[in-house]
């Protein structure tokens, strides 16, 4: 989440210009500059989870779609223009909140981005447990902690006073009465109005929980909610990851036109690239790698339809969406389209609201299937196959840039008995909770997969042996003193590891293999432990280094 308030900060001025802009001349013009900020705002705000200010971008979002039909002026008028303003300046004094809030912690995050290697952690997120029974959740708040989360019991009064900005507030409506929960979770909502608010303890009926929901509650837990359901959920709303900018790839031979859908798209912060000549298609998919083509109907020597048929013999294109843009309005044609390989339609003029809303939900979509064939759908992960890829995509990068690299295998100990004594999915808690805890440990420049069941691959950026054994153990012990939880009682797993350093020549089956052997040296060294060979010392003794502390 380390970049969200710097990218939220660019996205909201630019929406202020827009609509300072508009609010001078009151034209149609600005007003679609306008609708078409608001809108990408609000599908910002919607993908990131930010939920206060995403209800807040969403009813302007509303306002403003509703008026583009009414539209007969030559500018709006006084009134509209008023209610417009309430709303935007609704809007601004919750981003500034938000930001203010943020501002703080953006550089702390960026510091332990940035670190060489990270063995020490910076909490990257703040959670909040209000309730009259700080018991009963302390050991759920401790248990956080190893995964960047800093969470505190406390009352709603106590809440309230916090400065600093917090990413969940769980509010427990065990000892309240319902019309104080619903009280107290719309307080909430006005005060952390970017955060997540959850209910924890919420009587199993429809009302309750269509109450709380209705006064700005996310996420309901019912009463009797196991522990680790609500630690992975918290986990899982904490460890948003940032994905980059959505890219469309233009074909379109008519200059103006390029520009104009250009900027609309630029307008919803989507990256492009526009081609004229549609013989440049292929070259253009394989460098630039959209998420999404743009295709004019009419090209020079052929058709759009033409062109999405040679797309779609290539393998590697088959599921990238392509949308038509045409001033065609022939039914039969724009079916043919549809049939031939395209996903939608689109006429010109094309109104930018509906060209950046159809774009991003293809591209959503899109974005969410190729996650499916490469992440685990346990852990979030990538997947078996999805590391190996990983892995030789940075050992090219390594080599490319002269860098070192270092691979570790780490497999969970003696789980067989995790599953045997507790039952599968108490295990299957151990699995996500041993992903997240890498996943939230790791670099950027750091990659990790689920390998096996319980086996995972962890790759790391421009380490060495010695840094990635620091690291990896530091890692190990956090992991043994995770308490899992369950009903009467927890208990706690631990990890063993083997660690090589590559080196130029070696290959990633290789790597993995010499990885699985010292994880194999790890094990029958008595488990708990994590074991690195490295280039020093190979060279110095020959041989690997067994380390623990
Ligand atoms: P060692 O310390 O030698 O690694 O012992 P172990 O018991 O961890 O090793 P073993 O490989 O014998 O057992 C791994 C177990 O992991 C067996 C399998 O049932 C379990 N497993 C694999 N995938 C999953 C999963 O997705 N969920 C759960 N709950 N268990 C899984
Ligand atoms: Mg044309
Ligand atoms: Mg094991
Ligand atoms: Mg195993």
């Amino acid at each position: 989440m380390s970049g969200l308030p710097t990218e939220l900060k660019k996205k909201s001025d630019s929406f202020l210009t827009k609509w300072q802009v508009f609010e001078r001349q009151r034209d149609f013009d600005g007003f679609v500059e306008f609708a078409v900020a608001v809108s990408s705002l609000t599908e910002f705000l919607t993908a990131r989870g930010l939920s206060g200010l995403n209800q807040s971008a969403h009813t302007l979002e509303q306002k403003v779609l509703s008026l583009f039909d009414s539209w007969e002026t030559p500018t709006m008028p006084s009134e509209t223009l008023t209610v417009l303003n309430v709303l935007v300046g609704e809007f601004g004094v919750r981003m500034r909140a938000y930001l203010e809030g943020n501002s703080s912690a953006i550089q702390e995050r960026r510091r332990h981005a940035d670190a060489e290697t990270v063995t020490e952690v910076v909490p990257n997120n703040i959670v909040w447990f209000v309730t009259h029974a700080p018991d009963q959740w302390a050991e759920l708040a401790r248990q956080l902690q190893y995964f960047n989360v800093q969470a505190t019991t406390g009352s709603l009064t106590e809440c309230l006073e916090s400065t600093q900005q917090a990413t969940i507030v769980l509010l427990d409506a065990q000892g309240m009465t319902l019309k104080q929960f619903v009280a107290g979770i719309r307080t909430l909502r006005g005060h952390y109005s970017a955060s997540c608010i959850v209910g924890l303890n919420v009587a199993t009926d429809f009302a309750p929980q269509n109450q709380a929901l209705r006064a700005g509650c996310d996420y309901c837990f019912v009463q009797g909610t196991a522990h680790p359901q609500v630690m992975d959920r918290i986990v899982k709303l904490c460890s948003n990851e940032e994905e980059g900018a959505y890219r469309v790839l233009v074909v379109e031979d008519s200059r103006t036109a390029s520009i104009m859908i250009r900027r609309a798209l630029s307008e919803g912060g989507i990256e492009s690239v526009a081609i004229e000549d549609p013989l440049q298609v292929l070259t253009s998919l394989s460098v630039f790698q959209p998420d999404l083509v743009l295709m004019d109907m009419y090209l020079p020597g052929c058709t759009g339809v033409e062109v999405t048929r040679v797309i779609r013999q290539h393998a590697e294109f088959l599921s990238t969406p392509v949308v038509y843009l045409s001033t065609e309005t022939d039914v039969a044609l724009q079916v043919d389209a549809l049939r031939l390989g395209g996903d939608h339609f689109l006429t010109k003029p094309f109104n930018p609201v509906i060209l950046n809303a159809v774009v991003n939900s293809k591209i959503e979509r899109y974005r969410a299937l190729r996650r499916s064939m490469v992440l685990d759908s346990l852990t979030g992960l990538l997947n078996h196959t999805a590391s190996k890829q990983k892995l030789d995509a940075m050992m090219a990068n390594a080599l490319r840039e002269e860098s070192s690299l270092c691979v570790a295998m780490v497999d969970i100990d003696h789980f067989k008995q995790v599953n045997d004594t507790y039952g599968h999915p108490v295990g299957d808690h151990v699995i996500r909770s041993i992903a997240w805890l890498l996943k939230q440990r790791l670099r950027k420049t750091d990659a990790v997969g689920r390998y096996g069941g319980e086996e995972f691959l962890v790759i790391l950026g421009a380490s060495n042996g010695e840094q990635a054994w620091q690291l990896l153990n530091a890692i190990r012990i956090d992991f043994g003193q995770i308490r899992h939880a369950v009903p009467e009682k927890t208990f706690v797993c631990t990890f063993s590891c083997g660690v090589v350093e590559w080196t130029p020549g070696m290959g990633s089956e290789g790597l993995i293999e010499i990885a699985d052997g010292l994880l194999y040296k790890a094990k029958h060294s008595g488990r708990n432990q994590v074991v690195v060979h490295s280039a020093q010392a190979q060279s110095n003794t020959g041989d690997s280094t067994p380390r623990t502390l």
